[in-house]
């Protein structure tokens, strides 16, 4: 009955649906090389723009782009969330009556801080060394930024009649508030009405999970995020003589009851798709094992719990990040906190989960919200999806591309409810050493991403955006 169940069914790959658009023509006019060594060169300058944030002085970053822009013809907008926290909008409108809502390239423009006595090169040179240049933003997301960027000036250059308005959206402060994304969607959402959002989110890992196979995972949802301050209170005392009614061990027994919690692990939805996606692509025993949803929900599901960053999507996650009270050695105080850090799935209510916290602790446990969102999710059916998922694997013949929800947010979170379906997908492709540039140090891109990443952006933007000729 077992082996019978097992061999069954094997759940579906995703099989992409052929382009709406036939970009080959369009895709052979150019020189990419040309290209690619122009980006790169607009990639070392915008990084040498500091907008490290704290303080952001975005409006640099924002005329950096913009005057590229109006060389070459195409207008644009910076308008100032606060003083000096510019954000840039550019469009590329469409040729003749519009037959879609927009297509928005977003990027954010603050980079965060750097220690640069921990560099091997200064963050703000933008100096090419071994292949890569360096710098503060390369990762995230300035590299991004300028692909997009580049994108306009390839669809105005190539004169490409467009059924659908193309705009450069390029925002303040994602790292530390997301001011620029709120004050531009709150604004002037009337004017972008942007339908499909490329942004961070998603990118390529080499060796991730299997030697050999580079996967893309495209981020379609994001979790929200519930920051609560868990309080408990009891007697106050001294520390000589310890009591069973005191508020540091009430707390302790929740922070013990909360981590014991049954975790109900998730492993439907777009993750789900992503490693049967890999399955398929992979073959093999293994192969088997990651497209048989028996095996999946039993063997995988346990590995995925027992690795921390696959862990934490497919969990709501209740992560203690600190505490709080008064810390004198002999006196018991009469309240001690934690801070919690929840993530929880893009479907789950955060009043909701809230609610089931509390209801698993004691009566001498109350938390304060400090804050409180839902997560979003945009569909995997969709024309775009499919444009960056089959240029993401484009030419390299060991790599999967599929769905995936982020476990932190990015400006994305804010333009779904909009109604902006937003894509979080950087087309390039990194090592685990690269990876570590992500808000550390030594940040850097390599060269020949930057060339692949300009290019595969370019098409799955023109395939969804270019008006088929009658
Ligand atoms: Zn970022």
């Amino acid at each position: 009955m077992l082996l019978l169940s097992l061999l069954a069914c094997l759940s579906k790959v995703t099989i992409l649906p052929p382009p709406i658009f036939d970009t080959s023509g369009i895709e052979e006019t150019i020189d990419w090389p040309k290209v690619g060594e122009e980006t790169t060169q607009i990639l070392q300058q915008y990084v040498q723009v500091d907008t490290t944030n704290p303080e952001g002085n975005e409006t640099r970053g924002a005329q950096f782009l913009g005057q590229i822009l109006e060389a070459e013809g195409i207008s644009y907008e910076i308008h100032e969330s606060s003083p000096n926290r510019g954000n840039l909008i550019a469009r590329l409108p469409a040729t003749g009556e519009p037959e879609q809502g927009p297509l928005c390239l977003l990027s954010h423009i603050d980079v965060v801080t750097a220690e640069t006595e921990k560099w091997d090169e200064d963050p703000m040179s933008g100096v090419i060394k071994d292949g890569y240049l360096w710098g503060r933003g390369t990762l995230d997301m300035k590299g991004m930024g300028a692909m997009e960027l580049m994108t306009m000036l390839l669809l105005k250059r190539q004169n490409i009649p467009l059924k659908r308005d193309v705009i450069l959206l390029a925002v303040a402060d994602e790292e530390v508030s997301g001011e620029g994304v709120r004050y531009v969607a709150d604004t002037y959402w009337d004017y972008l009405q942007c339908e499909h959002v490329v942004n961070e989110g998603g990118l390529g890992l080499h060796d991730m999970m299997f030697e050999g196979q580079t996967v893309y995972p495209i981020s379609v949802a994001e979790k929200g995020s519930v920051w609560l301050k868990m309080i408990a209170s009891g007697e106050p005392g001294h520390g000589s003589t310890p009591r069973p009614n005191e508020a540091p061990k009430y707390l302790l027994e929740a922070i013990e009851t909360l981590g014991a919690r049954d975790l109900e692990p998730s492993l439907e939805g777009p993750l789900d798709q992503f490693v049967v996606n890999i399955g398929g692509q992979k073959g093999g025993l293994y192969g088997f094992v990651l497209r048989n949803p028996l095996l999946r929900n039993t063997v995988v599901k346990k590995q995925m719990l027992d690795n921390p960053i696959t862990r934490a999507a497919i969990i709501n996650t209740v992560h203690v990040t600190g505490f709080g009270g008064q810390n004198k050695p002999n006196v018991v105080p009469s309240e001690v906190y934690a801070i919690l850090d929840c993530r929880i799935q893009p479907d789950v209510d955060p009043q909701e989960f809230i609610a089931y916290l509390e209801s698993m602790v004691s009566e001498h446990i109350r938390f304060e919200v400090i804050s409180a969102s839902t997560g979003s999710s945009s569909p995997i059916d969709d024309p775009f999806f499919y444009a960056l998922a089959r240029q993401a694997v484009r030419g390299e013949e060991n790599a999967v591309a599929g769905p995936v929800v982020s476990v932190g947010y990015t400006d994305s979170n804010y333009l779904r409810p909009l109604g902006a379906k937003a894509y979080g997908f950087v087309p390039v492709a990194l090592t685990a050493e690269d990876m570590e540039g992500f808000h550390g140090h030594n940040e850097k891109l390599s060269v020949e991403n930057i060339h692949i990443g300009t290019k595969k952006l370019f098409l799955a933007v023109l395939e969804v955006s270019a008006k088929k000729s009658p």
